[in-house]
């Protein structure tokens, strides 16, 4: 999802402007990618329904869109009927829903298959091997070492490894950013032409206290997501998390009991302390940070990418970046409010071994 005002939570309306900002610049970013790539990426601009089941469902629902009316973000309240009329595959028992025509959806594997491409063809060096240890030449980063032990030296090194960012050797502990993984399970059902359209839009709601979602990809994919666990580097698919992810998808559209179950996974948000990225230069010369990016990391591929490349180039983090910068946790360090490092895992996954979910 490209969600940046359904995902809207209290106290991050700093993220807010850094993923409306990245939303704002995804259709540019999308024509500019499959030109340069020759693939389609998926972007679909479909809108999506925020739903809620009962009283209070409805009644948090109403207090977020006002929260959203406050900001100045396009949403418009839709009584149940309304919004069965909009997506009739919708439980009957659905009070009410937030309209939001600006939140889009793109397929991330896709997005990722073309972005390497994309580099391949522009004549970007890739070496698909892990990264062992960053290189050190006094008090400055200078490259990294390879498994195998190549190495890559460069004048600045960008560290971007995912909820993996804080455990790469020979980084100094007091620039190591603060990143841990947060776990999900997601499904993928697929819609029989005689059931499509069987969603136009992405459809989410609050089952039980717990957030589910159903996107309807344009190749007849519907996706189901996604649980959130704080298990460490664990990526098991339990039955469990399955249970749940039907169980509410059920209740919020009974039909999808028909449907062929095609996939099931789990993969890893790096989550940081505040639910924000972590942007540009640390405190160590030479290396910078791309990482962080938590529940919106395919929203916020754009902008991090314009950002990177303004800082790399200029030196400078251009103003709408400055919040993000990795500086941050350092002075709450110094101000006794240690950032959360997790624990390291027994066995970290190979690069090769995850996977966009
Ligand atoms: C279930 C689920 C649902 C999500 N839904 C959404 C959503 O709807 N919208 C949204 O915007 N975001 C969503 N996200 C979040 C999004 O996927 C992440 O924020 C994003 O993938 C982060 O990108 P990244 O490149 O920083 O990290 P990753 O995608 O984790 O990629 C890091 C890469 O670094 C590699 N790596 C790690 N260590 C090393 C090393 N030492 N050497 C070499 N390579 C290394 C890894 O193999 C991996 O390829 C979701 C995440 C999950 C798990």
């Amino acid at each position: 999802m490209l969600a940046a005002v359904t995902e809207l939570h209290y106290g991050e309306q700093t993220l807010l402007g850094l993923n409306i900002a990245s939303a704002r610049r995804y259709p540019d970013f999308v024509a500019e990618l499959e030109e340069a790539s020759g693939q389609d990426v998926g972007h679909r601009a479909c809108g999506t329904l925020a739903v809620a089941f009962d009283s209070d469902d409805r009644a948090q629902l109403r207090e977020l869109h006002t929260f959203q009316q406050e900001l100045g973000l396009e949403c418009a309240w839709l009584t149940g009927r309304e919004c069965r009329r909009l997506e009739p595959m919708l439980a009957p028992g659905v009070r009410g829903g937030l309209r939001v025509d600006g939140d889009h959806q793109v397929d991330p594997r896709r997005l990722a298959a073309a972005l390497l491409t994309a580099c391949e063809r522009a004549g970007v060096d890739l070496h698909r091997a892990r990264a062992e240890r960053l290189l050190l030449d006094g008090d400055r980063a200078t490259g990294v070492e390879l498994t195998g032990g190549a190495r890559l030296t460069a004048e600045r090194t960008v560290l971007a490894a995912g909820s993996l960012s804080g455990r790469l050797a020979g980084v100094p502990d007091e620039v190591l950013p603060p990143v841990r993984p947060v776990k999900g399970q997601v499904l993928r059902l697929s819609v029989p032409e005689r059931y499509a359209p069987f969603l136009s839009r992405t459809v989410r709601a609050v089952v039980r206290g717990g957030p589910v979602y159903l996107v309807p990809r344009e190749n007849g994919e519907l996706v189901v997501g996604a649980t959130t666990e704080e298990l460490g580097w664990d990526t098991t698919v339990t039955a469990g998390g399955v249970y749940e992810l039907l169980r509410d998808a059920h209740e919020l559209v009974p039909g999808i009991t028909e449907l062929p179950l095609v996939e099931t996974c789990a993969g890893l948000r790096p989550g940081s302390p505040d639910n924000a990225p972590l942007l540009g230069p640390t405190a160590l010369p030479g290396l910078l940070l791309a990482t962080g990016h938590h529940r919106n990391g395919v929203l916020l591929t754009p902008i991090t990418g314009d950002v990177m490349a303004e800082v790399l180039t200029s030196g400078e983090l251009p103003p709408e970046a400055r919040p993000f910068t990795p500086r941050r946790f350092a002075a709450a360090a110094d101000a006794g409010a240690a950032p959360a490092v997790p624990a390291a895992p027994d066995a970290a996954p190979s690069p090769a071994q995850e996977q966009h979910t």
